[in-house]
């Protein structure tokens, strides 16, 4: 009979390696610290802090750096996780472009490429690119410890499957994990990209800390969010959990592909946007436009001077972001949302609105404490994201992924 594990213990292996891996991830946010302020942190005694230090320090991991100046004026010697030695590849794949970014896991970024194809364009054909691309990469760059893969949600992450991509019914039966399992010698971790851009928002962004829950919303060509709560990503049981994008704001509204009324996504995606921008105010794409993005831009732009059919679509599209948030407050208590992708580049237009939206709609211990946010990444989030998925599962396991170089 299978054994099913269904209540997780720790083996004191398992205890040691926790405890590397805290201390590698904390590094990973303060660049240094000194082995003080890592109990303190940490709440172990210094002794054992100097132990599993010392085997991080022989493994390569961490490195001493001179002497720093600690509470109290108490000069310690310094301790910096050597990022530069562990680098990861992230792999964006969306409907027309897949994206291949070499980072390090302090979120560097060292080189990045973008793949256009069409949505017609044979699946086989591009997936044999884009393991061409990874495997000269993994040529050049002779540190790389992991690859990470963000989809298009919603993706289930037990099956290697994307459930529905929008116009793109020839990737449904691709299975992602058998692709990647045995292609390269590296490990390949996939999420799907709203989990993507929170995890890159929760390792690179500048958040402050300590942290307790983060909610990245996504609001571009697909509507998402993604989850870390207490250090995790919230997957559910197939790992579609947090899939905002179909949760129904009108009961009567039309029919989305997922079988609902009324999506969220269906009011605020960049495709429902520039619909209306289109027929409301054609003059703004007289000049063709090269992608979404731009066409984006344009009525931003336009109701940045003024335009007053540009300024109510700007409103409207934030009040449906602020309802988006308000289900996310609701649903996941997050102690911050960053909005990111395409429809964030609306910005400070936005932001009033949605913070209107969140305060008139939630009760006021929420609103208030809840802090909302446009991402101020200046890569890519679901190419950073992609990195940060690799990024988060080799600090998770330091011994296995992490290497003296
Ligand atoms: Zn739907």
């Amino acid at each position: 009979m299978k054994k099913v594990k269904e209540v997780a213990g720790n083996n004191t292996s398992d205890l040691t390696e926790m405890n590397r891996s805290a201390i590698v991830r904390i590094l990973q946010q303060k660049e240094v610290c000194t082995r003080a302020e890592i109990s303190k942190l940490m709440g172990l005694t210094q002794a054992s802090i100097t132990k599993l230090v010392a085997y991080l320090m022989e493994m390569g991991i961490v490195s001493e750096v001179g002497i720093v100046k600690g509470n109290g004026n108490r000069r310690s010697i310094g301790l910096r996780l050597n990022a530069e030695k562990n680098l990861v590849i992230g792999v964006k794949f969306s409907r027309h472009v897949f994206a291949i970014g070499v980072f390090d896991i302090s979120g560097k970024l060292y080189t990045q490429s973008e793949t256009e194809f069409g949505l017609d364009e044979n699946t086989e054909k591009v997936l044999t690119d884009m393991k061409k691309q990874i495997k000269n990469l993994l040529e050049e760059y002779k540190n790389i410890v992991a690859i990470g893969l963000a989809l298009p949600g919603p993706y289930l992450r037990k099956e290697g499957r994307i459930a529905m991509v929008t116009r793109m019914p020839s990737w449904h039966n691709i299975n992602f994990i058998e692709e990647f399992k045995h292609e390269f010698d590296k490990p390949v971790f996939i999420e799907q990209d709203a989990n993507a851009g929170a995890l890159a928002e929760w390792w690179f962004g500048n958040h402050g800390r300590p942290l307790s829950s983060l909610t990245y919303f996504l609001v571009g060509e697909g509507v998402g969010s993604g989850v870390v709560d207490h250090d995790s990503l919230l997957l559910g049981n197939q790992g579609i959990a947090s899939e905002v994008g179909h949760i129904s704001i009108d009961f009567n509204g039309p029919k989305c592909e997922c079988g609902n009324r009324g999506c969220l996504e269906l009011y605020c995606s960049t495709m429902a946007f520039l619909k209306k921008a289109k027929e409301e105010i054609p003059e703004l794409f007289e000049k063709e436009c090269e992608n979404r993005l731009e066409a984006c831009e344009r009525v931003f732009s336009a109701a940045r001077s003024s335009n007053e059919k540009a300024i109510r679509l700007v409103e409207e599209i934030a009040e449906y972001i602020g309802l988006g948030c308000v289900t996310l407050i609701n649903a996941y208590d997050p102690e911050i949302i960053v909005i990111g992708d395409s429809i964030s580049k609306g910005n400070e237009l936005l932001l009033p609105t949605i913070k209107r939206i969140v305060k008139e709609r939630t009760i006021p211990e929420v609103s208030e404490r809840v802090r909302i946010e446009i991402s101020s990444l200046n890569i890519d989030p679901t190419l950073y994201g992609a990195a940060a998925i690799a990024t988060d599962r080799v600090l998770r396991k330091p011994s296995e992924y992490l290497v003296n170089n």
